[in-house]
């Protein structure tokens, strides 16, 4: 390292090369050594009132874990962490930290915010290889709590009950546990064996059990577990995984996906690797729809798979939701951006298959409800994209199957779960909820942070009975 830095500037982490990563689905940020961490843990100021504290929505205590990697500590830096995240590894990864912890960093006000996304992951990944495990609890309290969907939500809210005693059984409608990160986030961005997987079996090392292939509301129903097999509280983290569509012509042409079934097709059911027989369509030229995090991680996979790949967004590059390093690295690595473009049609050729798509310009009008500008169509501007396939990557909300089975379960008219967000109590005595089942699709953090207050809530209600 040079001897002379510039402390305003963060210390560049490493990554594979934008077109060698663009033909493999291995990592594409390579992440801190030793040396490097502690070097960016020392342009942290340890602010006395430390606003990145404040952007954390598990308020991790930031300064402090930074301060003992700069000293070197790591196992203390984890237990730092430990404290407000059972999913370091995952969310130095995934999390949106320019817009909430490194978005605040005093460090930021002259120069580059602390990079304490990777800083963490650092963390973590140093104390999984160093086999640092989190401390069960020494005896159970005997009372059991069902948590449904094995998701941030469901995983830290069992990981919570457990370490205060209580006997949890998480029950998983998939075959692999982990919700998203599992089927959703692919491997170039979060792997699965070596990341995903050992963060999962730490929830099981609290003494948390995992069913998989139970799906609650056909297999058992929330009344049955509650009345039938003993659990006297339950937490729903099912997510929100029923894809939107835009009901334009064509968009039942073969060659059209939902994100949600691409991308569980090639990561849950590694349709990637050539050792495993799940089918995936390999696109010449694929058009993802959608500006989101699924829409760049839609796009990433379908380059990958050898397609070359347009990204269609009605709003401009500013409006964006992706994370901006996802939107980096998608530009980085070749993906196209057709912004201020709405799809109108989905063109077929004589057998039923994609072979384009028509797209009409829009302009940035007043602002809506959201306090976006609205995207206005320009009359005339119609043209057309040639592809093979169509990814729409236009949002989730919750699938309706457990709110329509599970008596005294009210929804909103979105189908949202309604529950309390300090404590994630629902319309049902004993039943708790939180995470996308309840907000409608939105991230892994305060998908946790609802786990974390659906436990505290399920511990106060089973502390009086
Ligand atoms: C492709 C993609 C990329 C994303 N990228 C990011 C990102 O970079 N950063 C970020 O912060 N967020 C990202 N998100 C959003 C984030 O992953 C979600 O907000 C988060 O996972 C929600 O957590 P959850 O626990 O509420 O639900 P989920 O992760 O959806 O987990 C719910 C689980 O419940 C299970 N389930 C559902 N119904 C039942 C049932 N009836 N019985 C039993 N089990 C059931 C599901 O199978 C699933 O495993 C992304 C989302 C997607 C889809
Ligand atoms: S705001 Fe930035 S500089 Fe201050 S303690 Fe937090 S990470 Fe360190």
């Amino acid at each position: 390292m040079e001897e002379k830095r510039d402390m305003m500037k963060k210390v560049p982490v490493r990554e594979q090369e934008p077109l060698v990563r663009a033909a493999n689905f291995e990592e594409v940020c390579l992440g801190y050594d030793e040396a490097e961490a502690v070097a960016e843990a020392e342009r942290c100021l340890n602010c006395r009132n430390a606003k990145c504290v404040a952007g954390c929505p598990v308020s991790i205590d930031i300064p402090a874990f930074i301060q003992e990697v700069k000293e070197g500590r790591f196992e203390e830096a984890a237990k730092v962490i430990a404290a407000s995240s059972a999913l370091p590894a995952v969310c130095g990864r995934v999390c949106p930290q320019e817009t909430q912890c490194e978005g605040q960093c005093i460090r930021g006000v002259k120069g580059e915010a602390v990079s304490i996304g990777k800083l963490e992951r650092f963390v973590a990944d140093w104390s999984r290889e160093h086999g640092f495990v989190p401390a069960a609890p020494e005896k159970t309290n005997g009372k059991r709590v069902a948590v449904i969907g094995s998701g941030p939500a469901g995983l830290t809210c069992a990981g919570d009950l457990a370490k205060l005693g209580y006997e949890v059984t998480i029950f998983e409608a998939l075959h692999e546990p982990g919700g998203v990160l599992t089927y959703g986030i692919p491997e170039f961005r979060l792997p699965k064996e070596g990341v995903v997987g050992p963060e999962i079996d730490n929830v099981r090392k609290l003494g948390v059990k995992l069913e998989t292939n139970v799906v609650i509301g056909k297999s058992i129903t929330i009344d049955e577990l509650m009345e039938e097999e003993g659990f006297e509280a339950v937490f729903i983290g099912s997510g929100a995984g029923l894809p939107k569509f835009m009901g334009i012509p064509g968009e039942n042409a073969n060659g059209v996906f939902s994100a949600n079934e691409y991308l569980t097709r090639s990561n849950l059911m590694k349709a990637f690797r050539e050792d495993h027989d799940t089918p995936i369509m390999n696109a010449k030229k694929a058009v993802v729809v959608g500006g989101g995090n699924v829409a760049m991680d839609a796009a990433r996979t379908a380059l990958r798979l050898g397609a070359e790949v347009h990204i269609v967004y009605r709003r401009s590059e500013k409006e964006l939701p992706a994370r901006a390093e996802e939107v980096h690295h998608a530009k980085e690595e070749g993906i196209v951006f057709n912004l201020l473009t709405n799809p109108a049609e989905i063109l077929t050729d004589e057998n039923g298959w994609v072979r384009g798509i028509v797209c009409r310009r829009m302009e940035l009008g007043e602002p809506d409800e959201s306090g976006r500008r609205r995207p206005v169509e320009v009359a005339g501007s119609e043209f057309e994209i040639e592809a093979d396939m169509v990814i729409m990557a236009l949002g989730t909300s919750p699938n309706p199957l457990i709110s329509s089975t599970t008596k005294g379960l009210e929804v909103n008219r979105w189908k949202c779960i309604i529950a309390d967000e300090q404590n994630g109590k629902t319309t049902k005595e004993g039943v708790y909820a939180g995470g996308d089942a309840v907000t409608g699709a939105a991230t892994v953090i305060l998908a946790m942070e609802a786990g974390r207050a659906g436990a505290r809530g399920i511990d106060a209600y089973l502390s009086q009975r």
